[in-house]
């Protein structure tokens, strides 16, 4: 539950209520970016946007929505893992160029944005922004191919990284994967409609049908001729970020092929035969440890109960009373179900442990509500090293399962016992496609050469929950 989420994008192509779908589109991406939200839409001639900060419900009325006309619009959610959070960071970013206008939406972080946005700049470029986003805008304006989707092929591969792209212009949507396969990136059809987006549970709210993922190194069109798919790229090794199942996707959603919430599921079970405890019950962090504690009281054959219940409507900011409140900052967002948890051996189920002061603030406030024991179960190995590839990790030095050791993180966080899911149990999670995955945050090896100056690059990523 430490980490926050990256970004969520979507695009939709020949439908006359483009605006309105992206819209709810958004809306069922929202856990994946809650900073800033925005929709470009295209009606064959101009491009407009419209972009805000907070959430997608605050950010679009009636009267916006129907101001974005057009038959064709993408549409991004913004968690910053590149760049401020400010509103000129949002997205979709949209620029008029020699190739004509073009918006673009961004899901994964650059590893060499700053090496090209140096060039970029020694060369008399101007940059509005401070998202790596933008670096492929500049990019696509300044090349002279001849069409823009050959412009864009050359601007695009000069990036490395991660990223699962959305763009629009006047009359075509364009869908881009890395190499690498990151990031999700999916394909569906309502009606004659193509859409893409992150995540399949943004199909599920539209009634649109999935039709495959966009691959890895896939550049998809969709335009007045009808679809086409490039692989204008060289192949590179699968590297899906299995931290989408672990925590960022939705359950409810089927990504890199496989279902969210049976991964997660698997996760809990094989947790528990790694890692068993003598206990009562056996309780998850919400939401995010809710699968894993499924599967870890299904093979464990104990009782799962919501011992734990977390308001859904807490604000960014609250104000505090000045009196003090034992807990109150994680109080305010999950609170303790003494019914549940008084004189019970508690296995605690949750999906990371990241600076280990929330696990420490939750093991307290669960023995202060009556647990005799409190066991910490985590579905995924320790975080010893830092994403580079649009996941919002903190420095390695903050990370506590890169400086402590097993029973040093379990004294600071007050458990009777820790326990973490093995890689090899993590991998087998996901199958026979295991070794299409990125783990580089449980083993510090990285598929993707990040920048030498950690420290520098870290600008990147640094807002945790905690
Ligand atoms: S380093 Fe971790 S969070 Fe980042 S892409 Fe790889 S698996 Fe995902």
């Amino acid at each position: 539950m430490a980490f926050k989420e990256e970004c969520g994008i979507f695009g939709i192509f020949g439908h006359s209520e483009a605006a309105n779908l992206t819209y709810l589109g958004l809306y069922a991406l929202q856990h994946r970016g809650q900073e800033a939200v925005g929709i470009a839409t295209s009606d064959g001639v101009r491009l407009q946007v419209h972009k805000a900060l907070g959430h997608v419900a605050d950010a679009f009325d009636e009267t916006t929505i129907n101001r974005l006309g057009g038959m064709s619009a993408i549409g991004h959610v913004r968690y910053s893992t590149a760049g401020d959070s400010g509103i000129k960071n949002a997205q979709p970013i949209l620029i008029d160029c020699a190739h004509g206008e073009i918006a673009i939406a961004h899901n994964g972080n650059l590893v060499n944005a700053q090496e090209l946005r140096d060039r970029l700049v020694s060369e008399g470029s101007i940059f509005q922004t401070t998202s790596d986003t933008e670096v492929l805008l500049h990019l696509y304006a300044r090349s002279k191919a001849a069409t823009a989707e050959a412009a864009l092929v050359e601007s695009v591969s000069q990036a490395q990284g991660a990223f699962s792209l959305v763009l629009l212009t006047k009359d075509r949507l364009i869908a881009v994967r890395d190499p690498h396969g990151f990031r999700p990136l999916t394909l569906g059809k309502l009606g004659d409609a193509y859409i893409v987006c992150s995540e399949t549970c943004a199909l599920d709210l539209i009634d649109a049908e999935w039709i495959r993922d966009i691959e890895p190194g896939e550049v998809f069109i969709v335009g007045p001729e009808g679809e086409q798919s490039l692989h204008p790229f060289a192949a590179a090794p699968k590297a899906h970020c299995i931290f989408e199942h672990v925590y960022f996707s939705r359950p409810d959603s089927f990504v890199f092929g496989l279902s969210v919430n049976e991964v997660r599921t698997q996760l809990g079970r094989l947790l528990a035969r790694e890692q068993p405890a003598d206990a009562d019950v056996v309780v998850p962090i919400p939401d995010s440890g809710v699968c894993a504690a499924t599967g870890y009281a299904e093979a464990a054959g104990l009782p799962m109960r919501m011992g734990l219940i977390r308001n859904h409507y807490v604000g960014r900011t609250f104000i505090e009373p000045h009196q003090s409140i034992r807990h109150f900052g994680v109080r305010v967002k999950l609170n303790p179900v003494r019914s549940i948890l008084n004189g019970r051996r508690v296995v605690l189920v949750d999906d990371s442990i990241v600076r280990g002061t929330t696990s420490r603030k939750i093991v307290r406030m669960i023995r202060a509500a009556g647990a005799s024991e409190v066991h910490m179960r985590i579905s995924c190995p320790p975080t010893i090293s830092p994403c580079f590839y649009g996941v919002d990790t903190p420095k390695r030095a903050e990370l506590i399962a890169a400086t402590h050791s097993l029973e040093e993180i379990r004294k600071f966080i007050g458990a009777d016992s820790l326990g973490y899911l093995s890689l090899e149990g993590l991998l087998s999670s996901v199958g026979p496609s295991r070794s299409s995955y990125c783990t580089s945050c449980y083993t510090g090896k990285y598929p993707v050469a990040f920048p030498q100056n950690e420290a520098a690059y870290l600008q990147l990523a640094l807002k945790l929950v905690e």
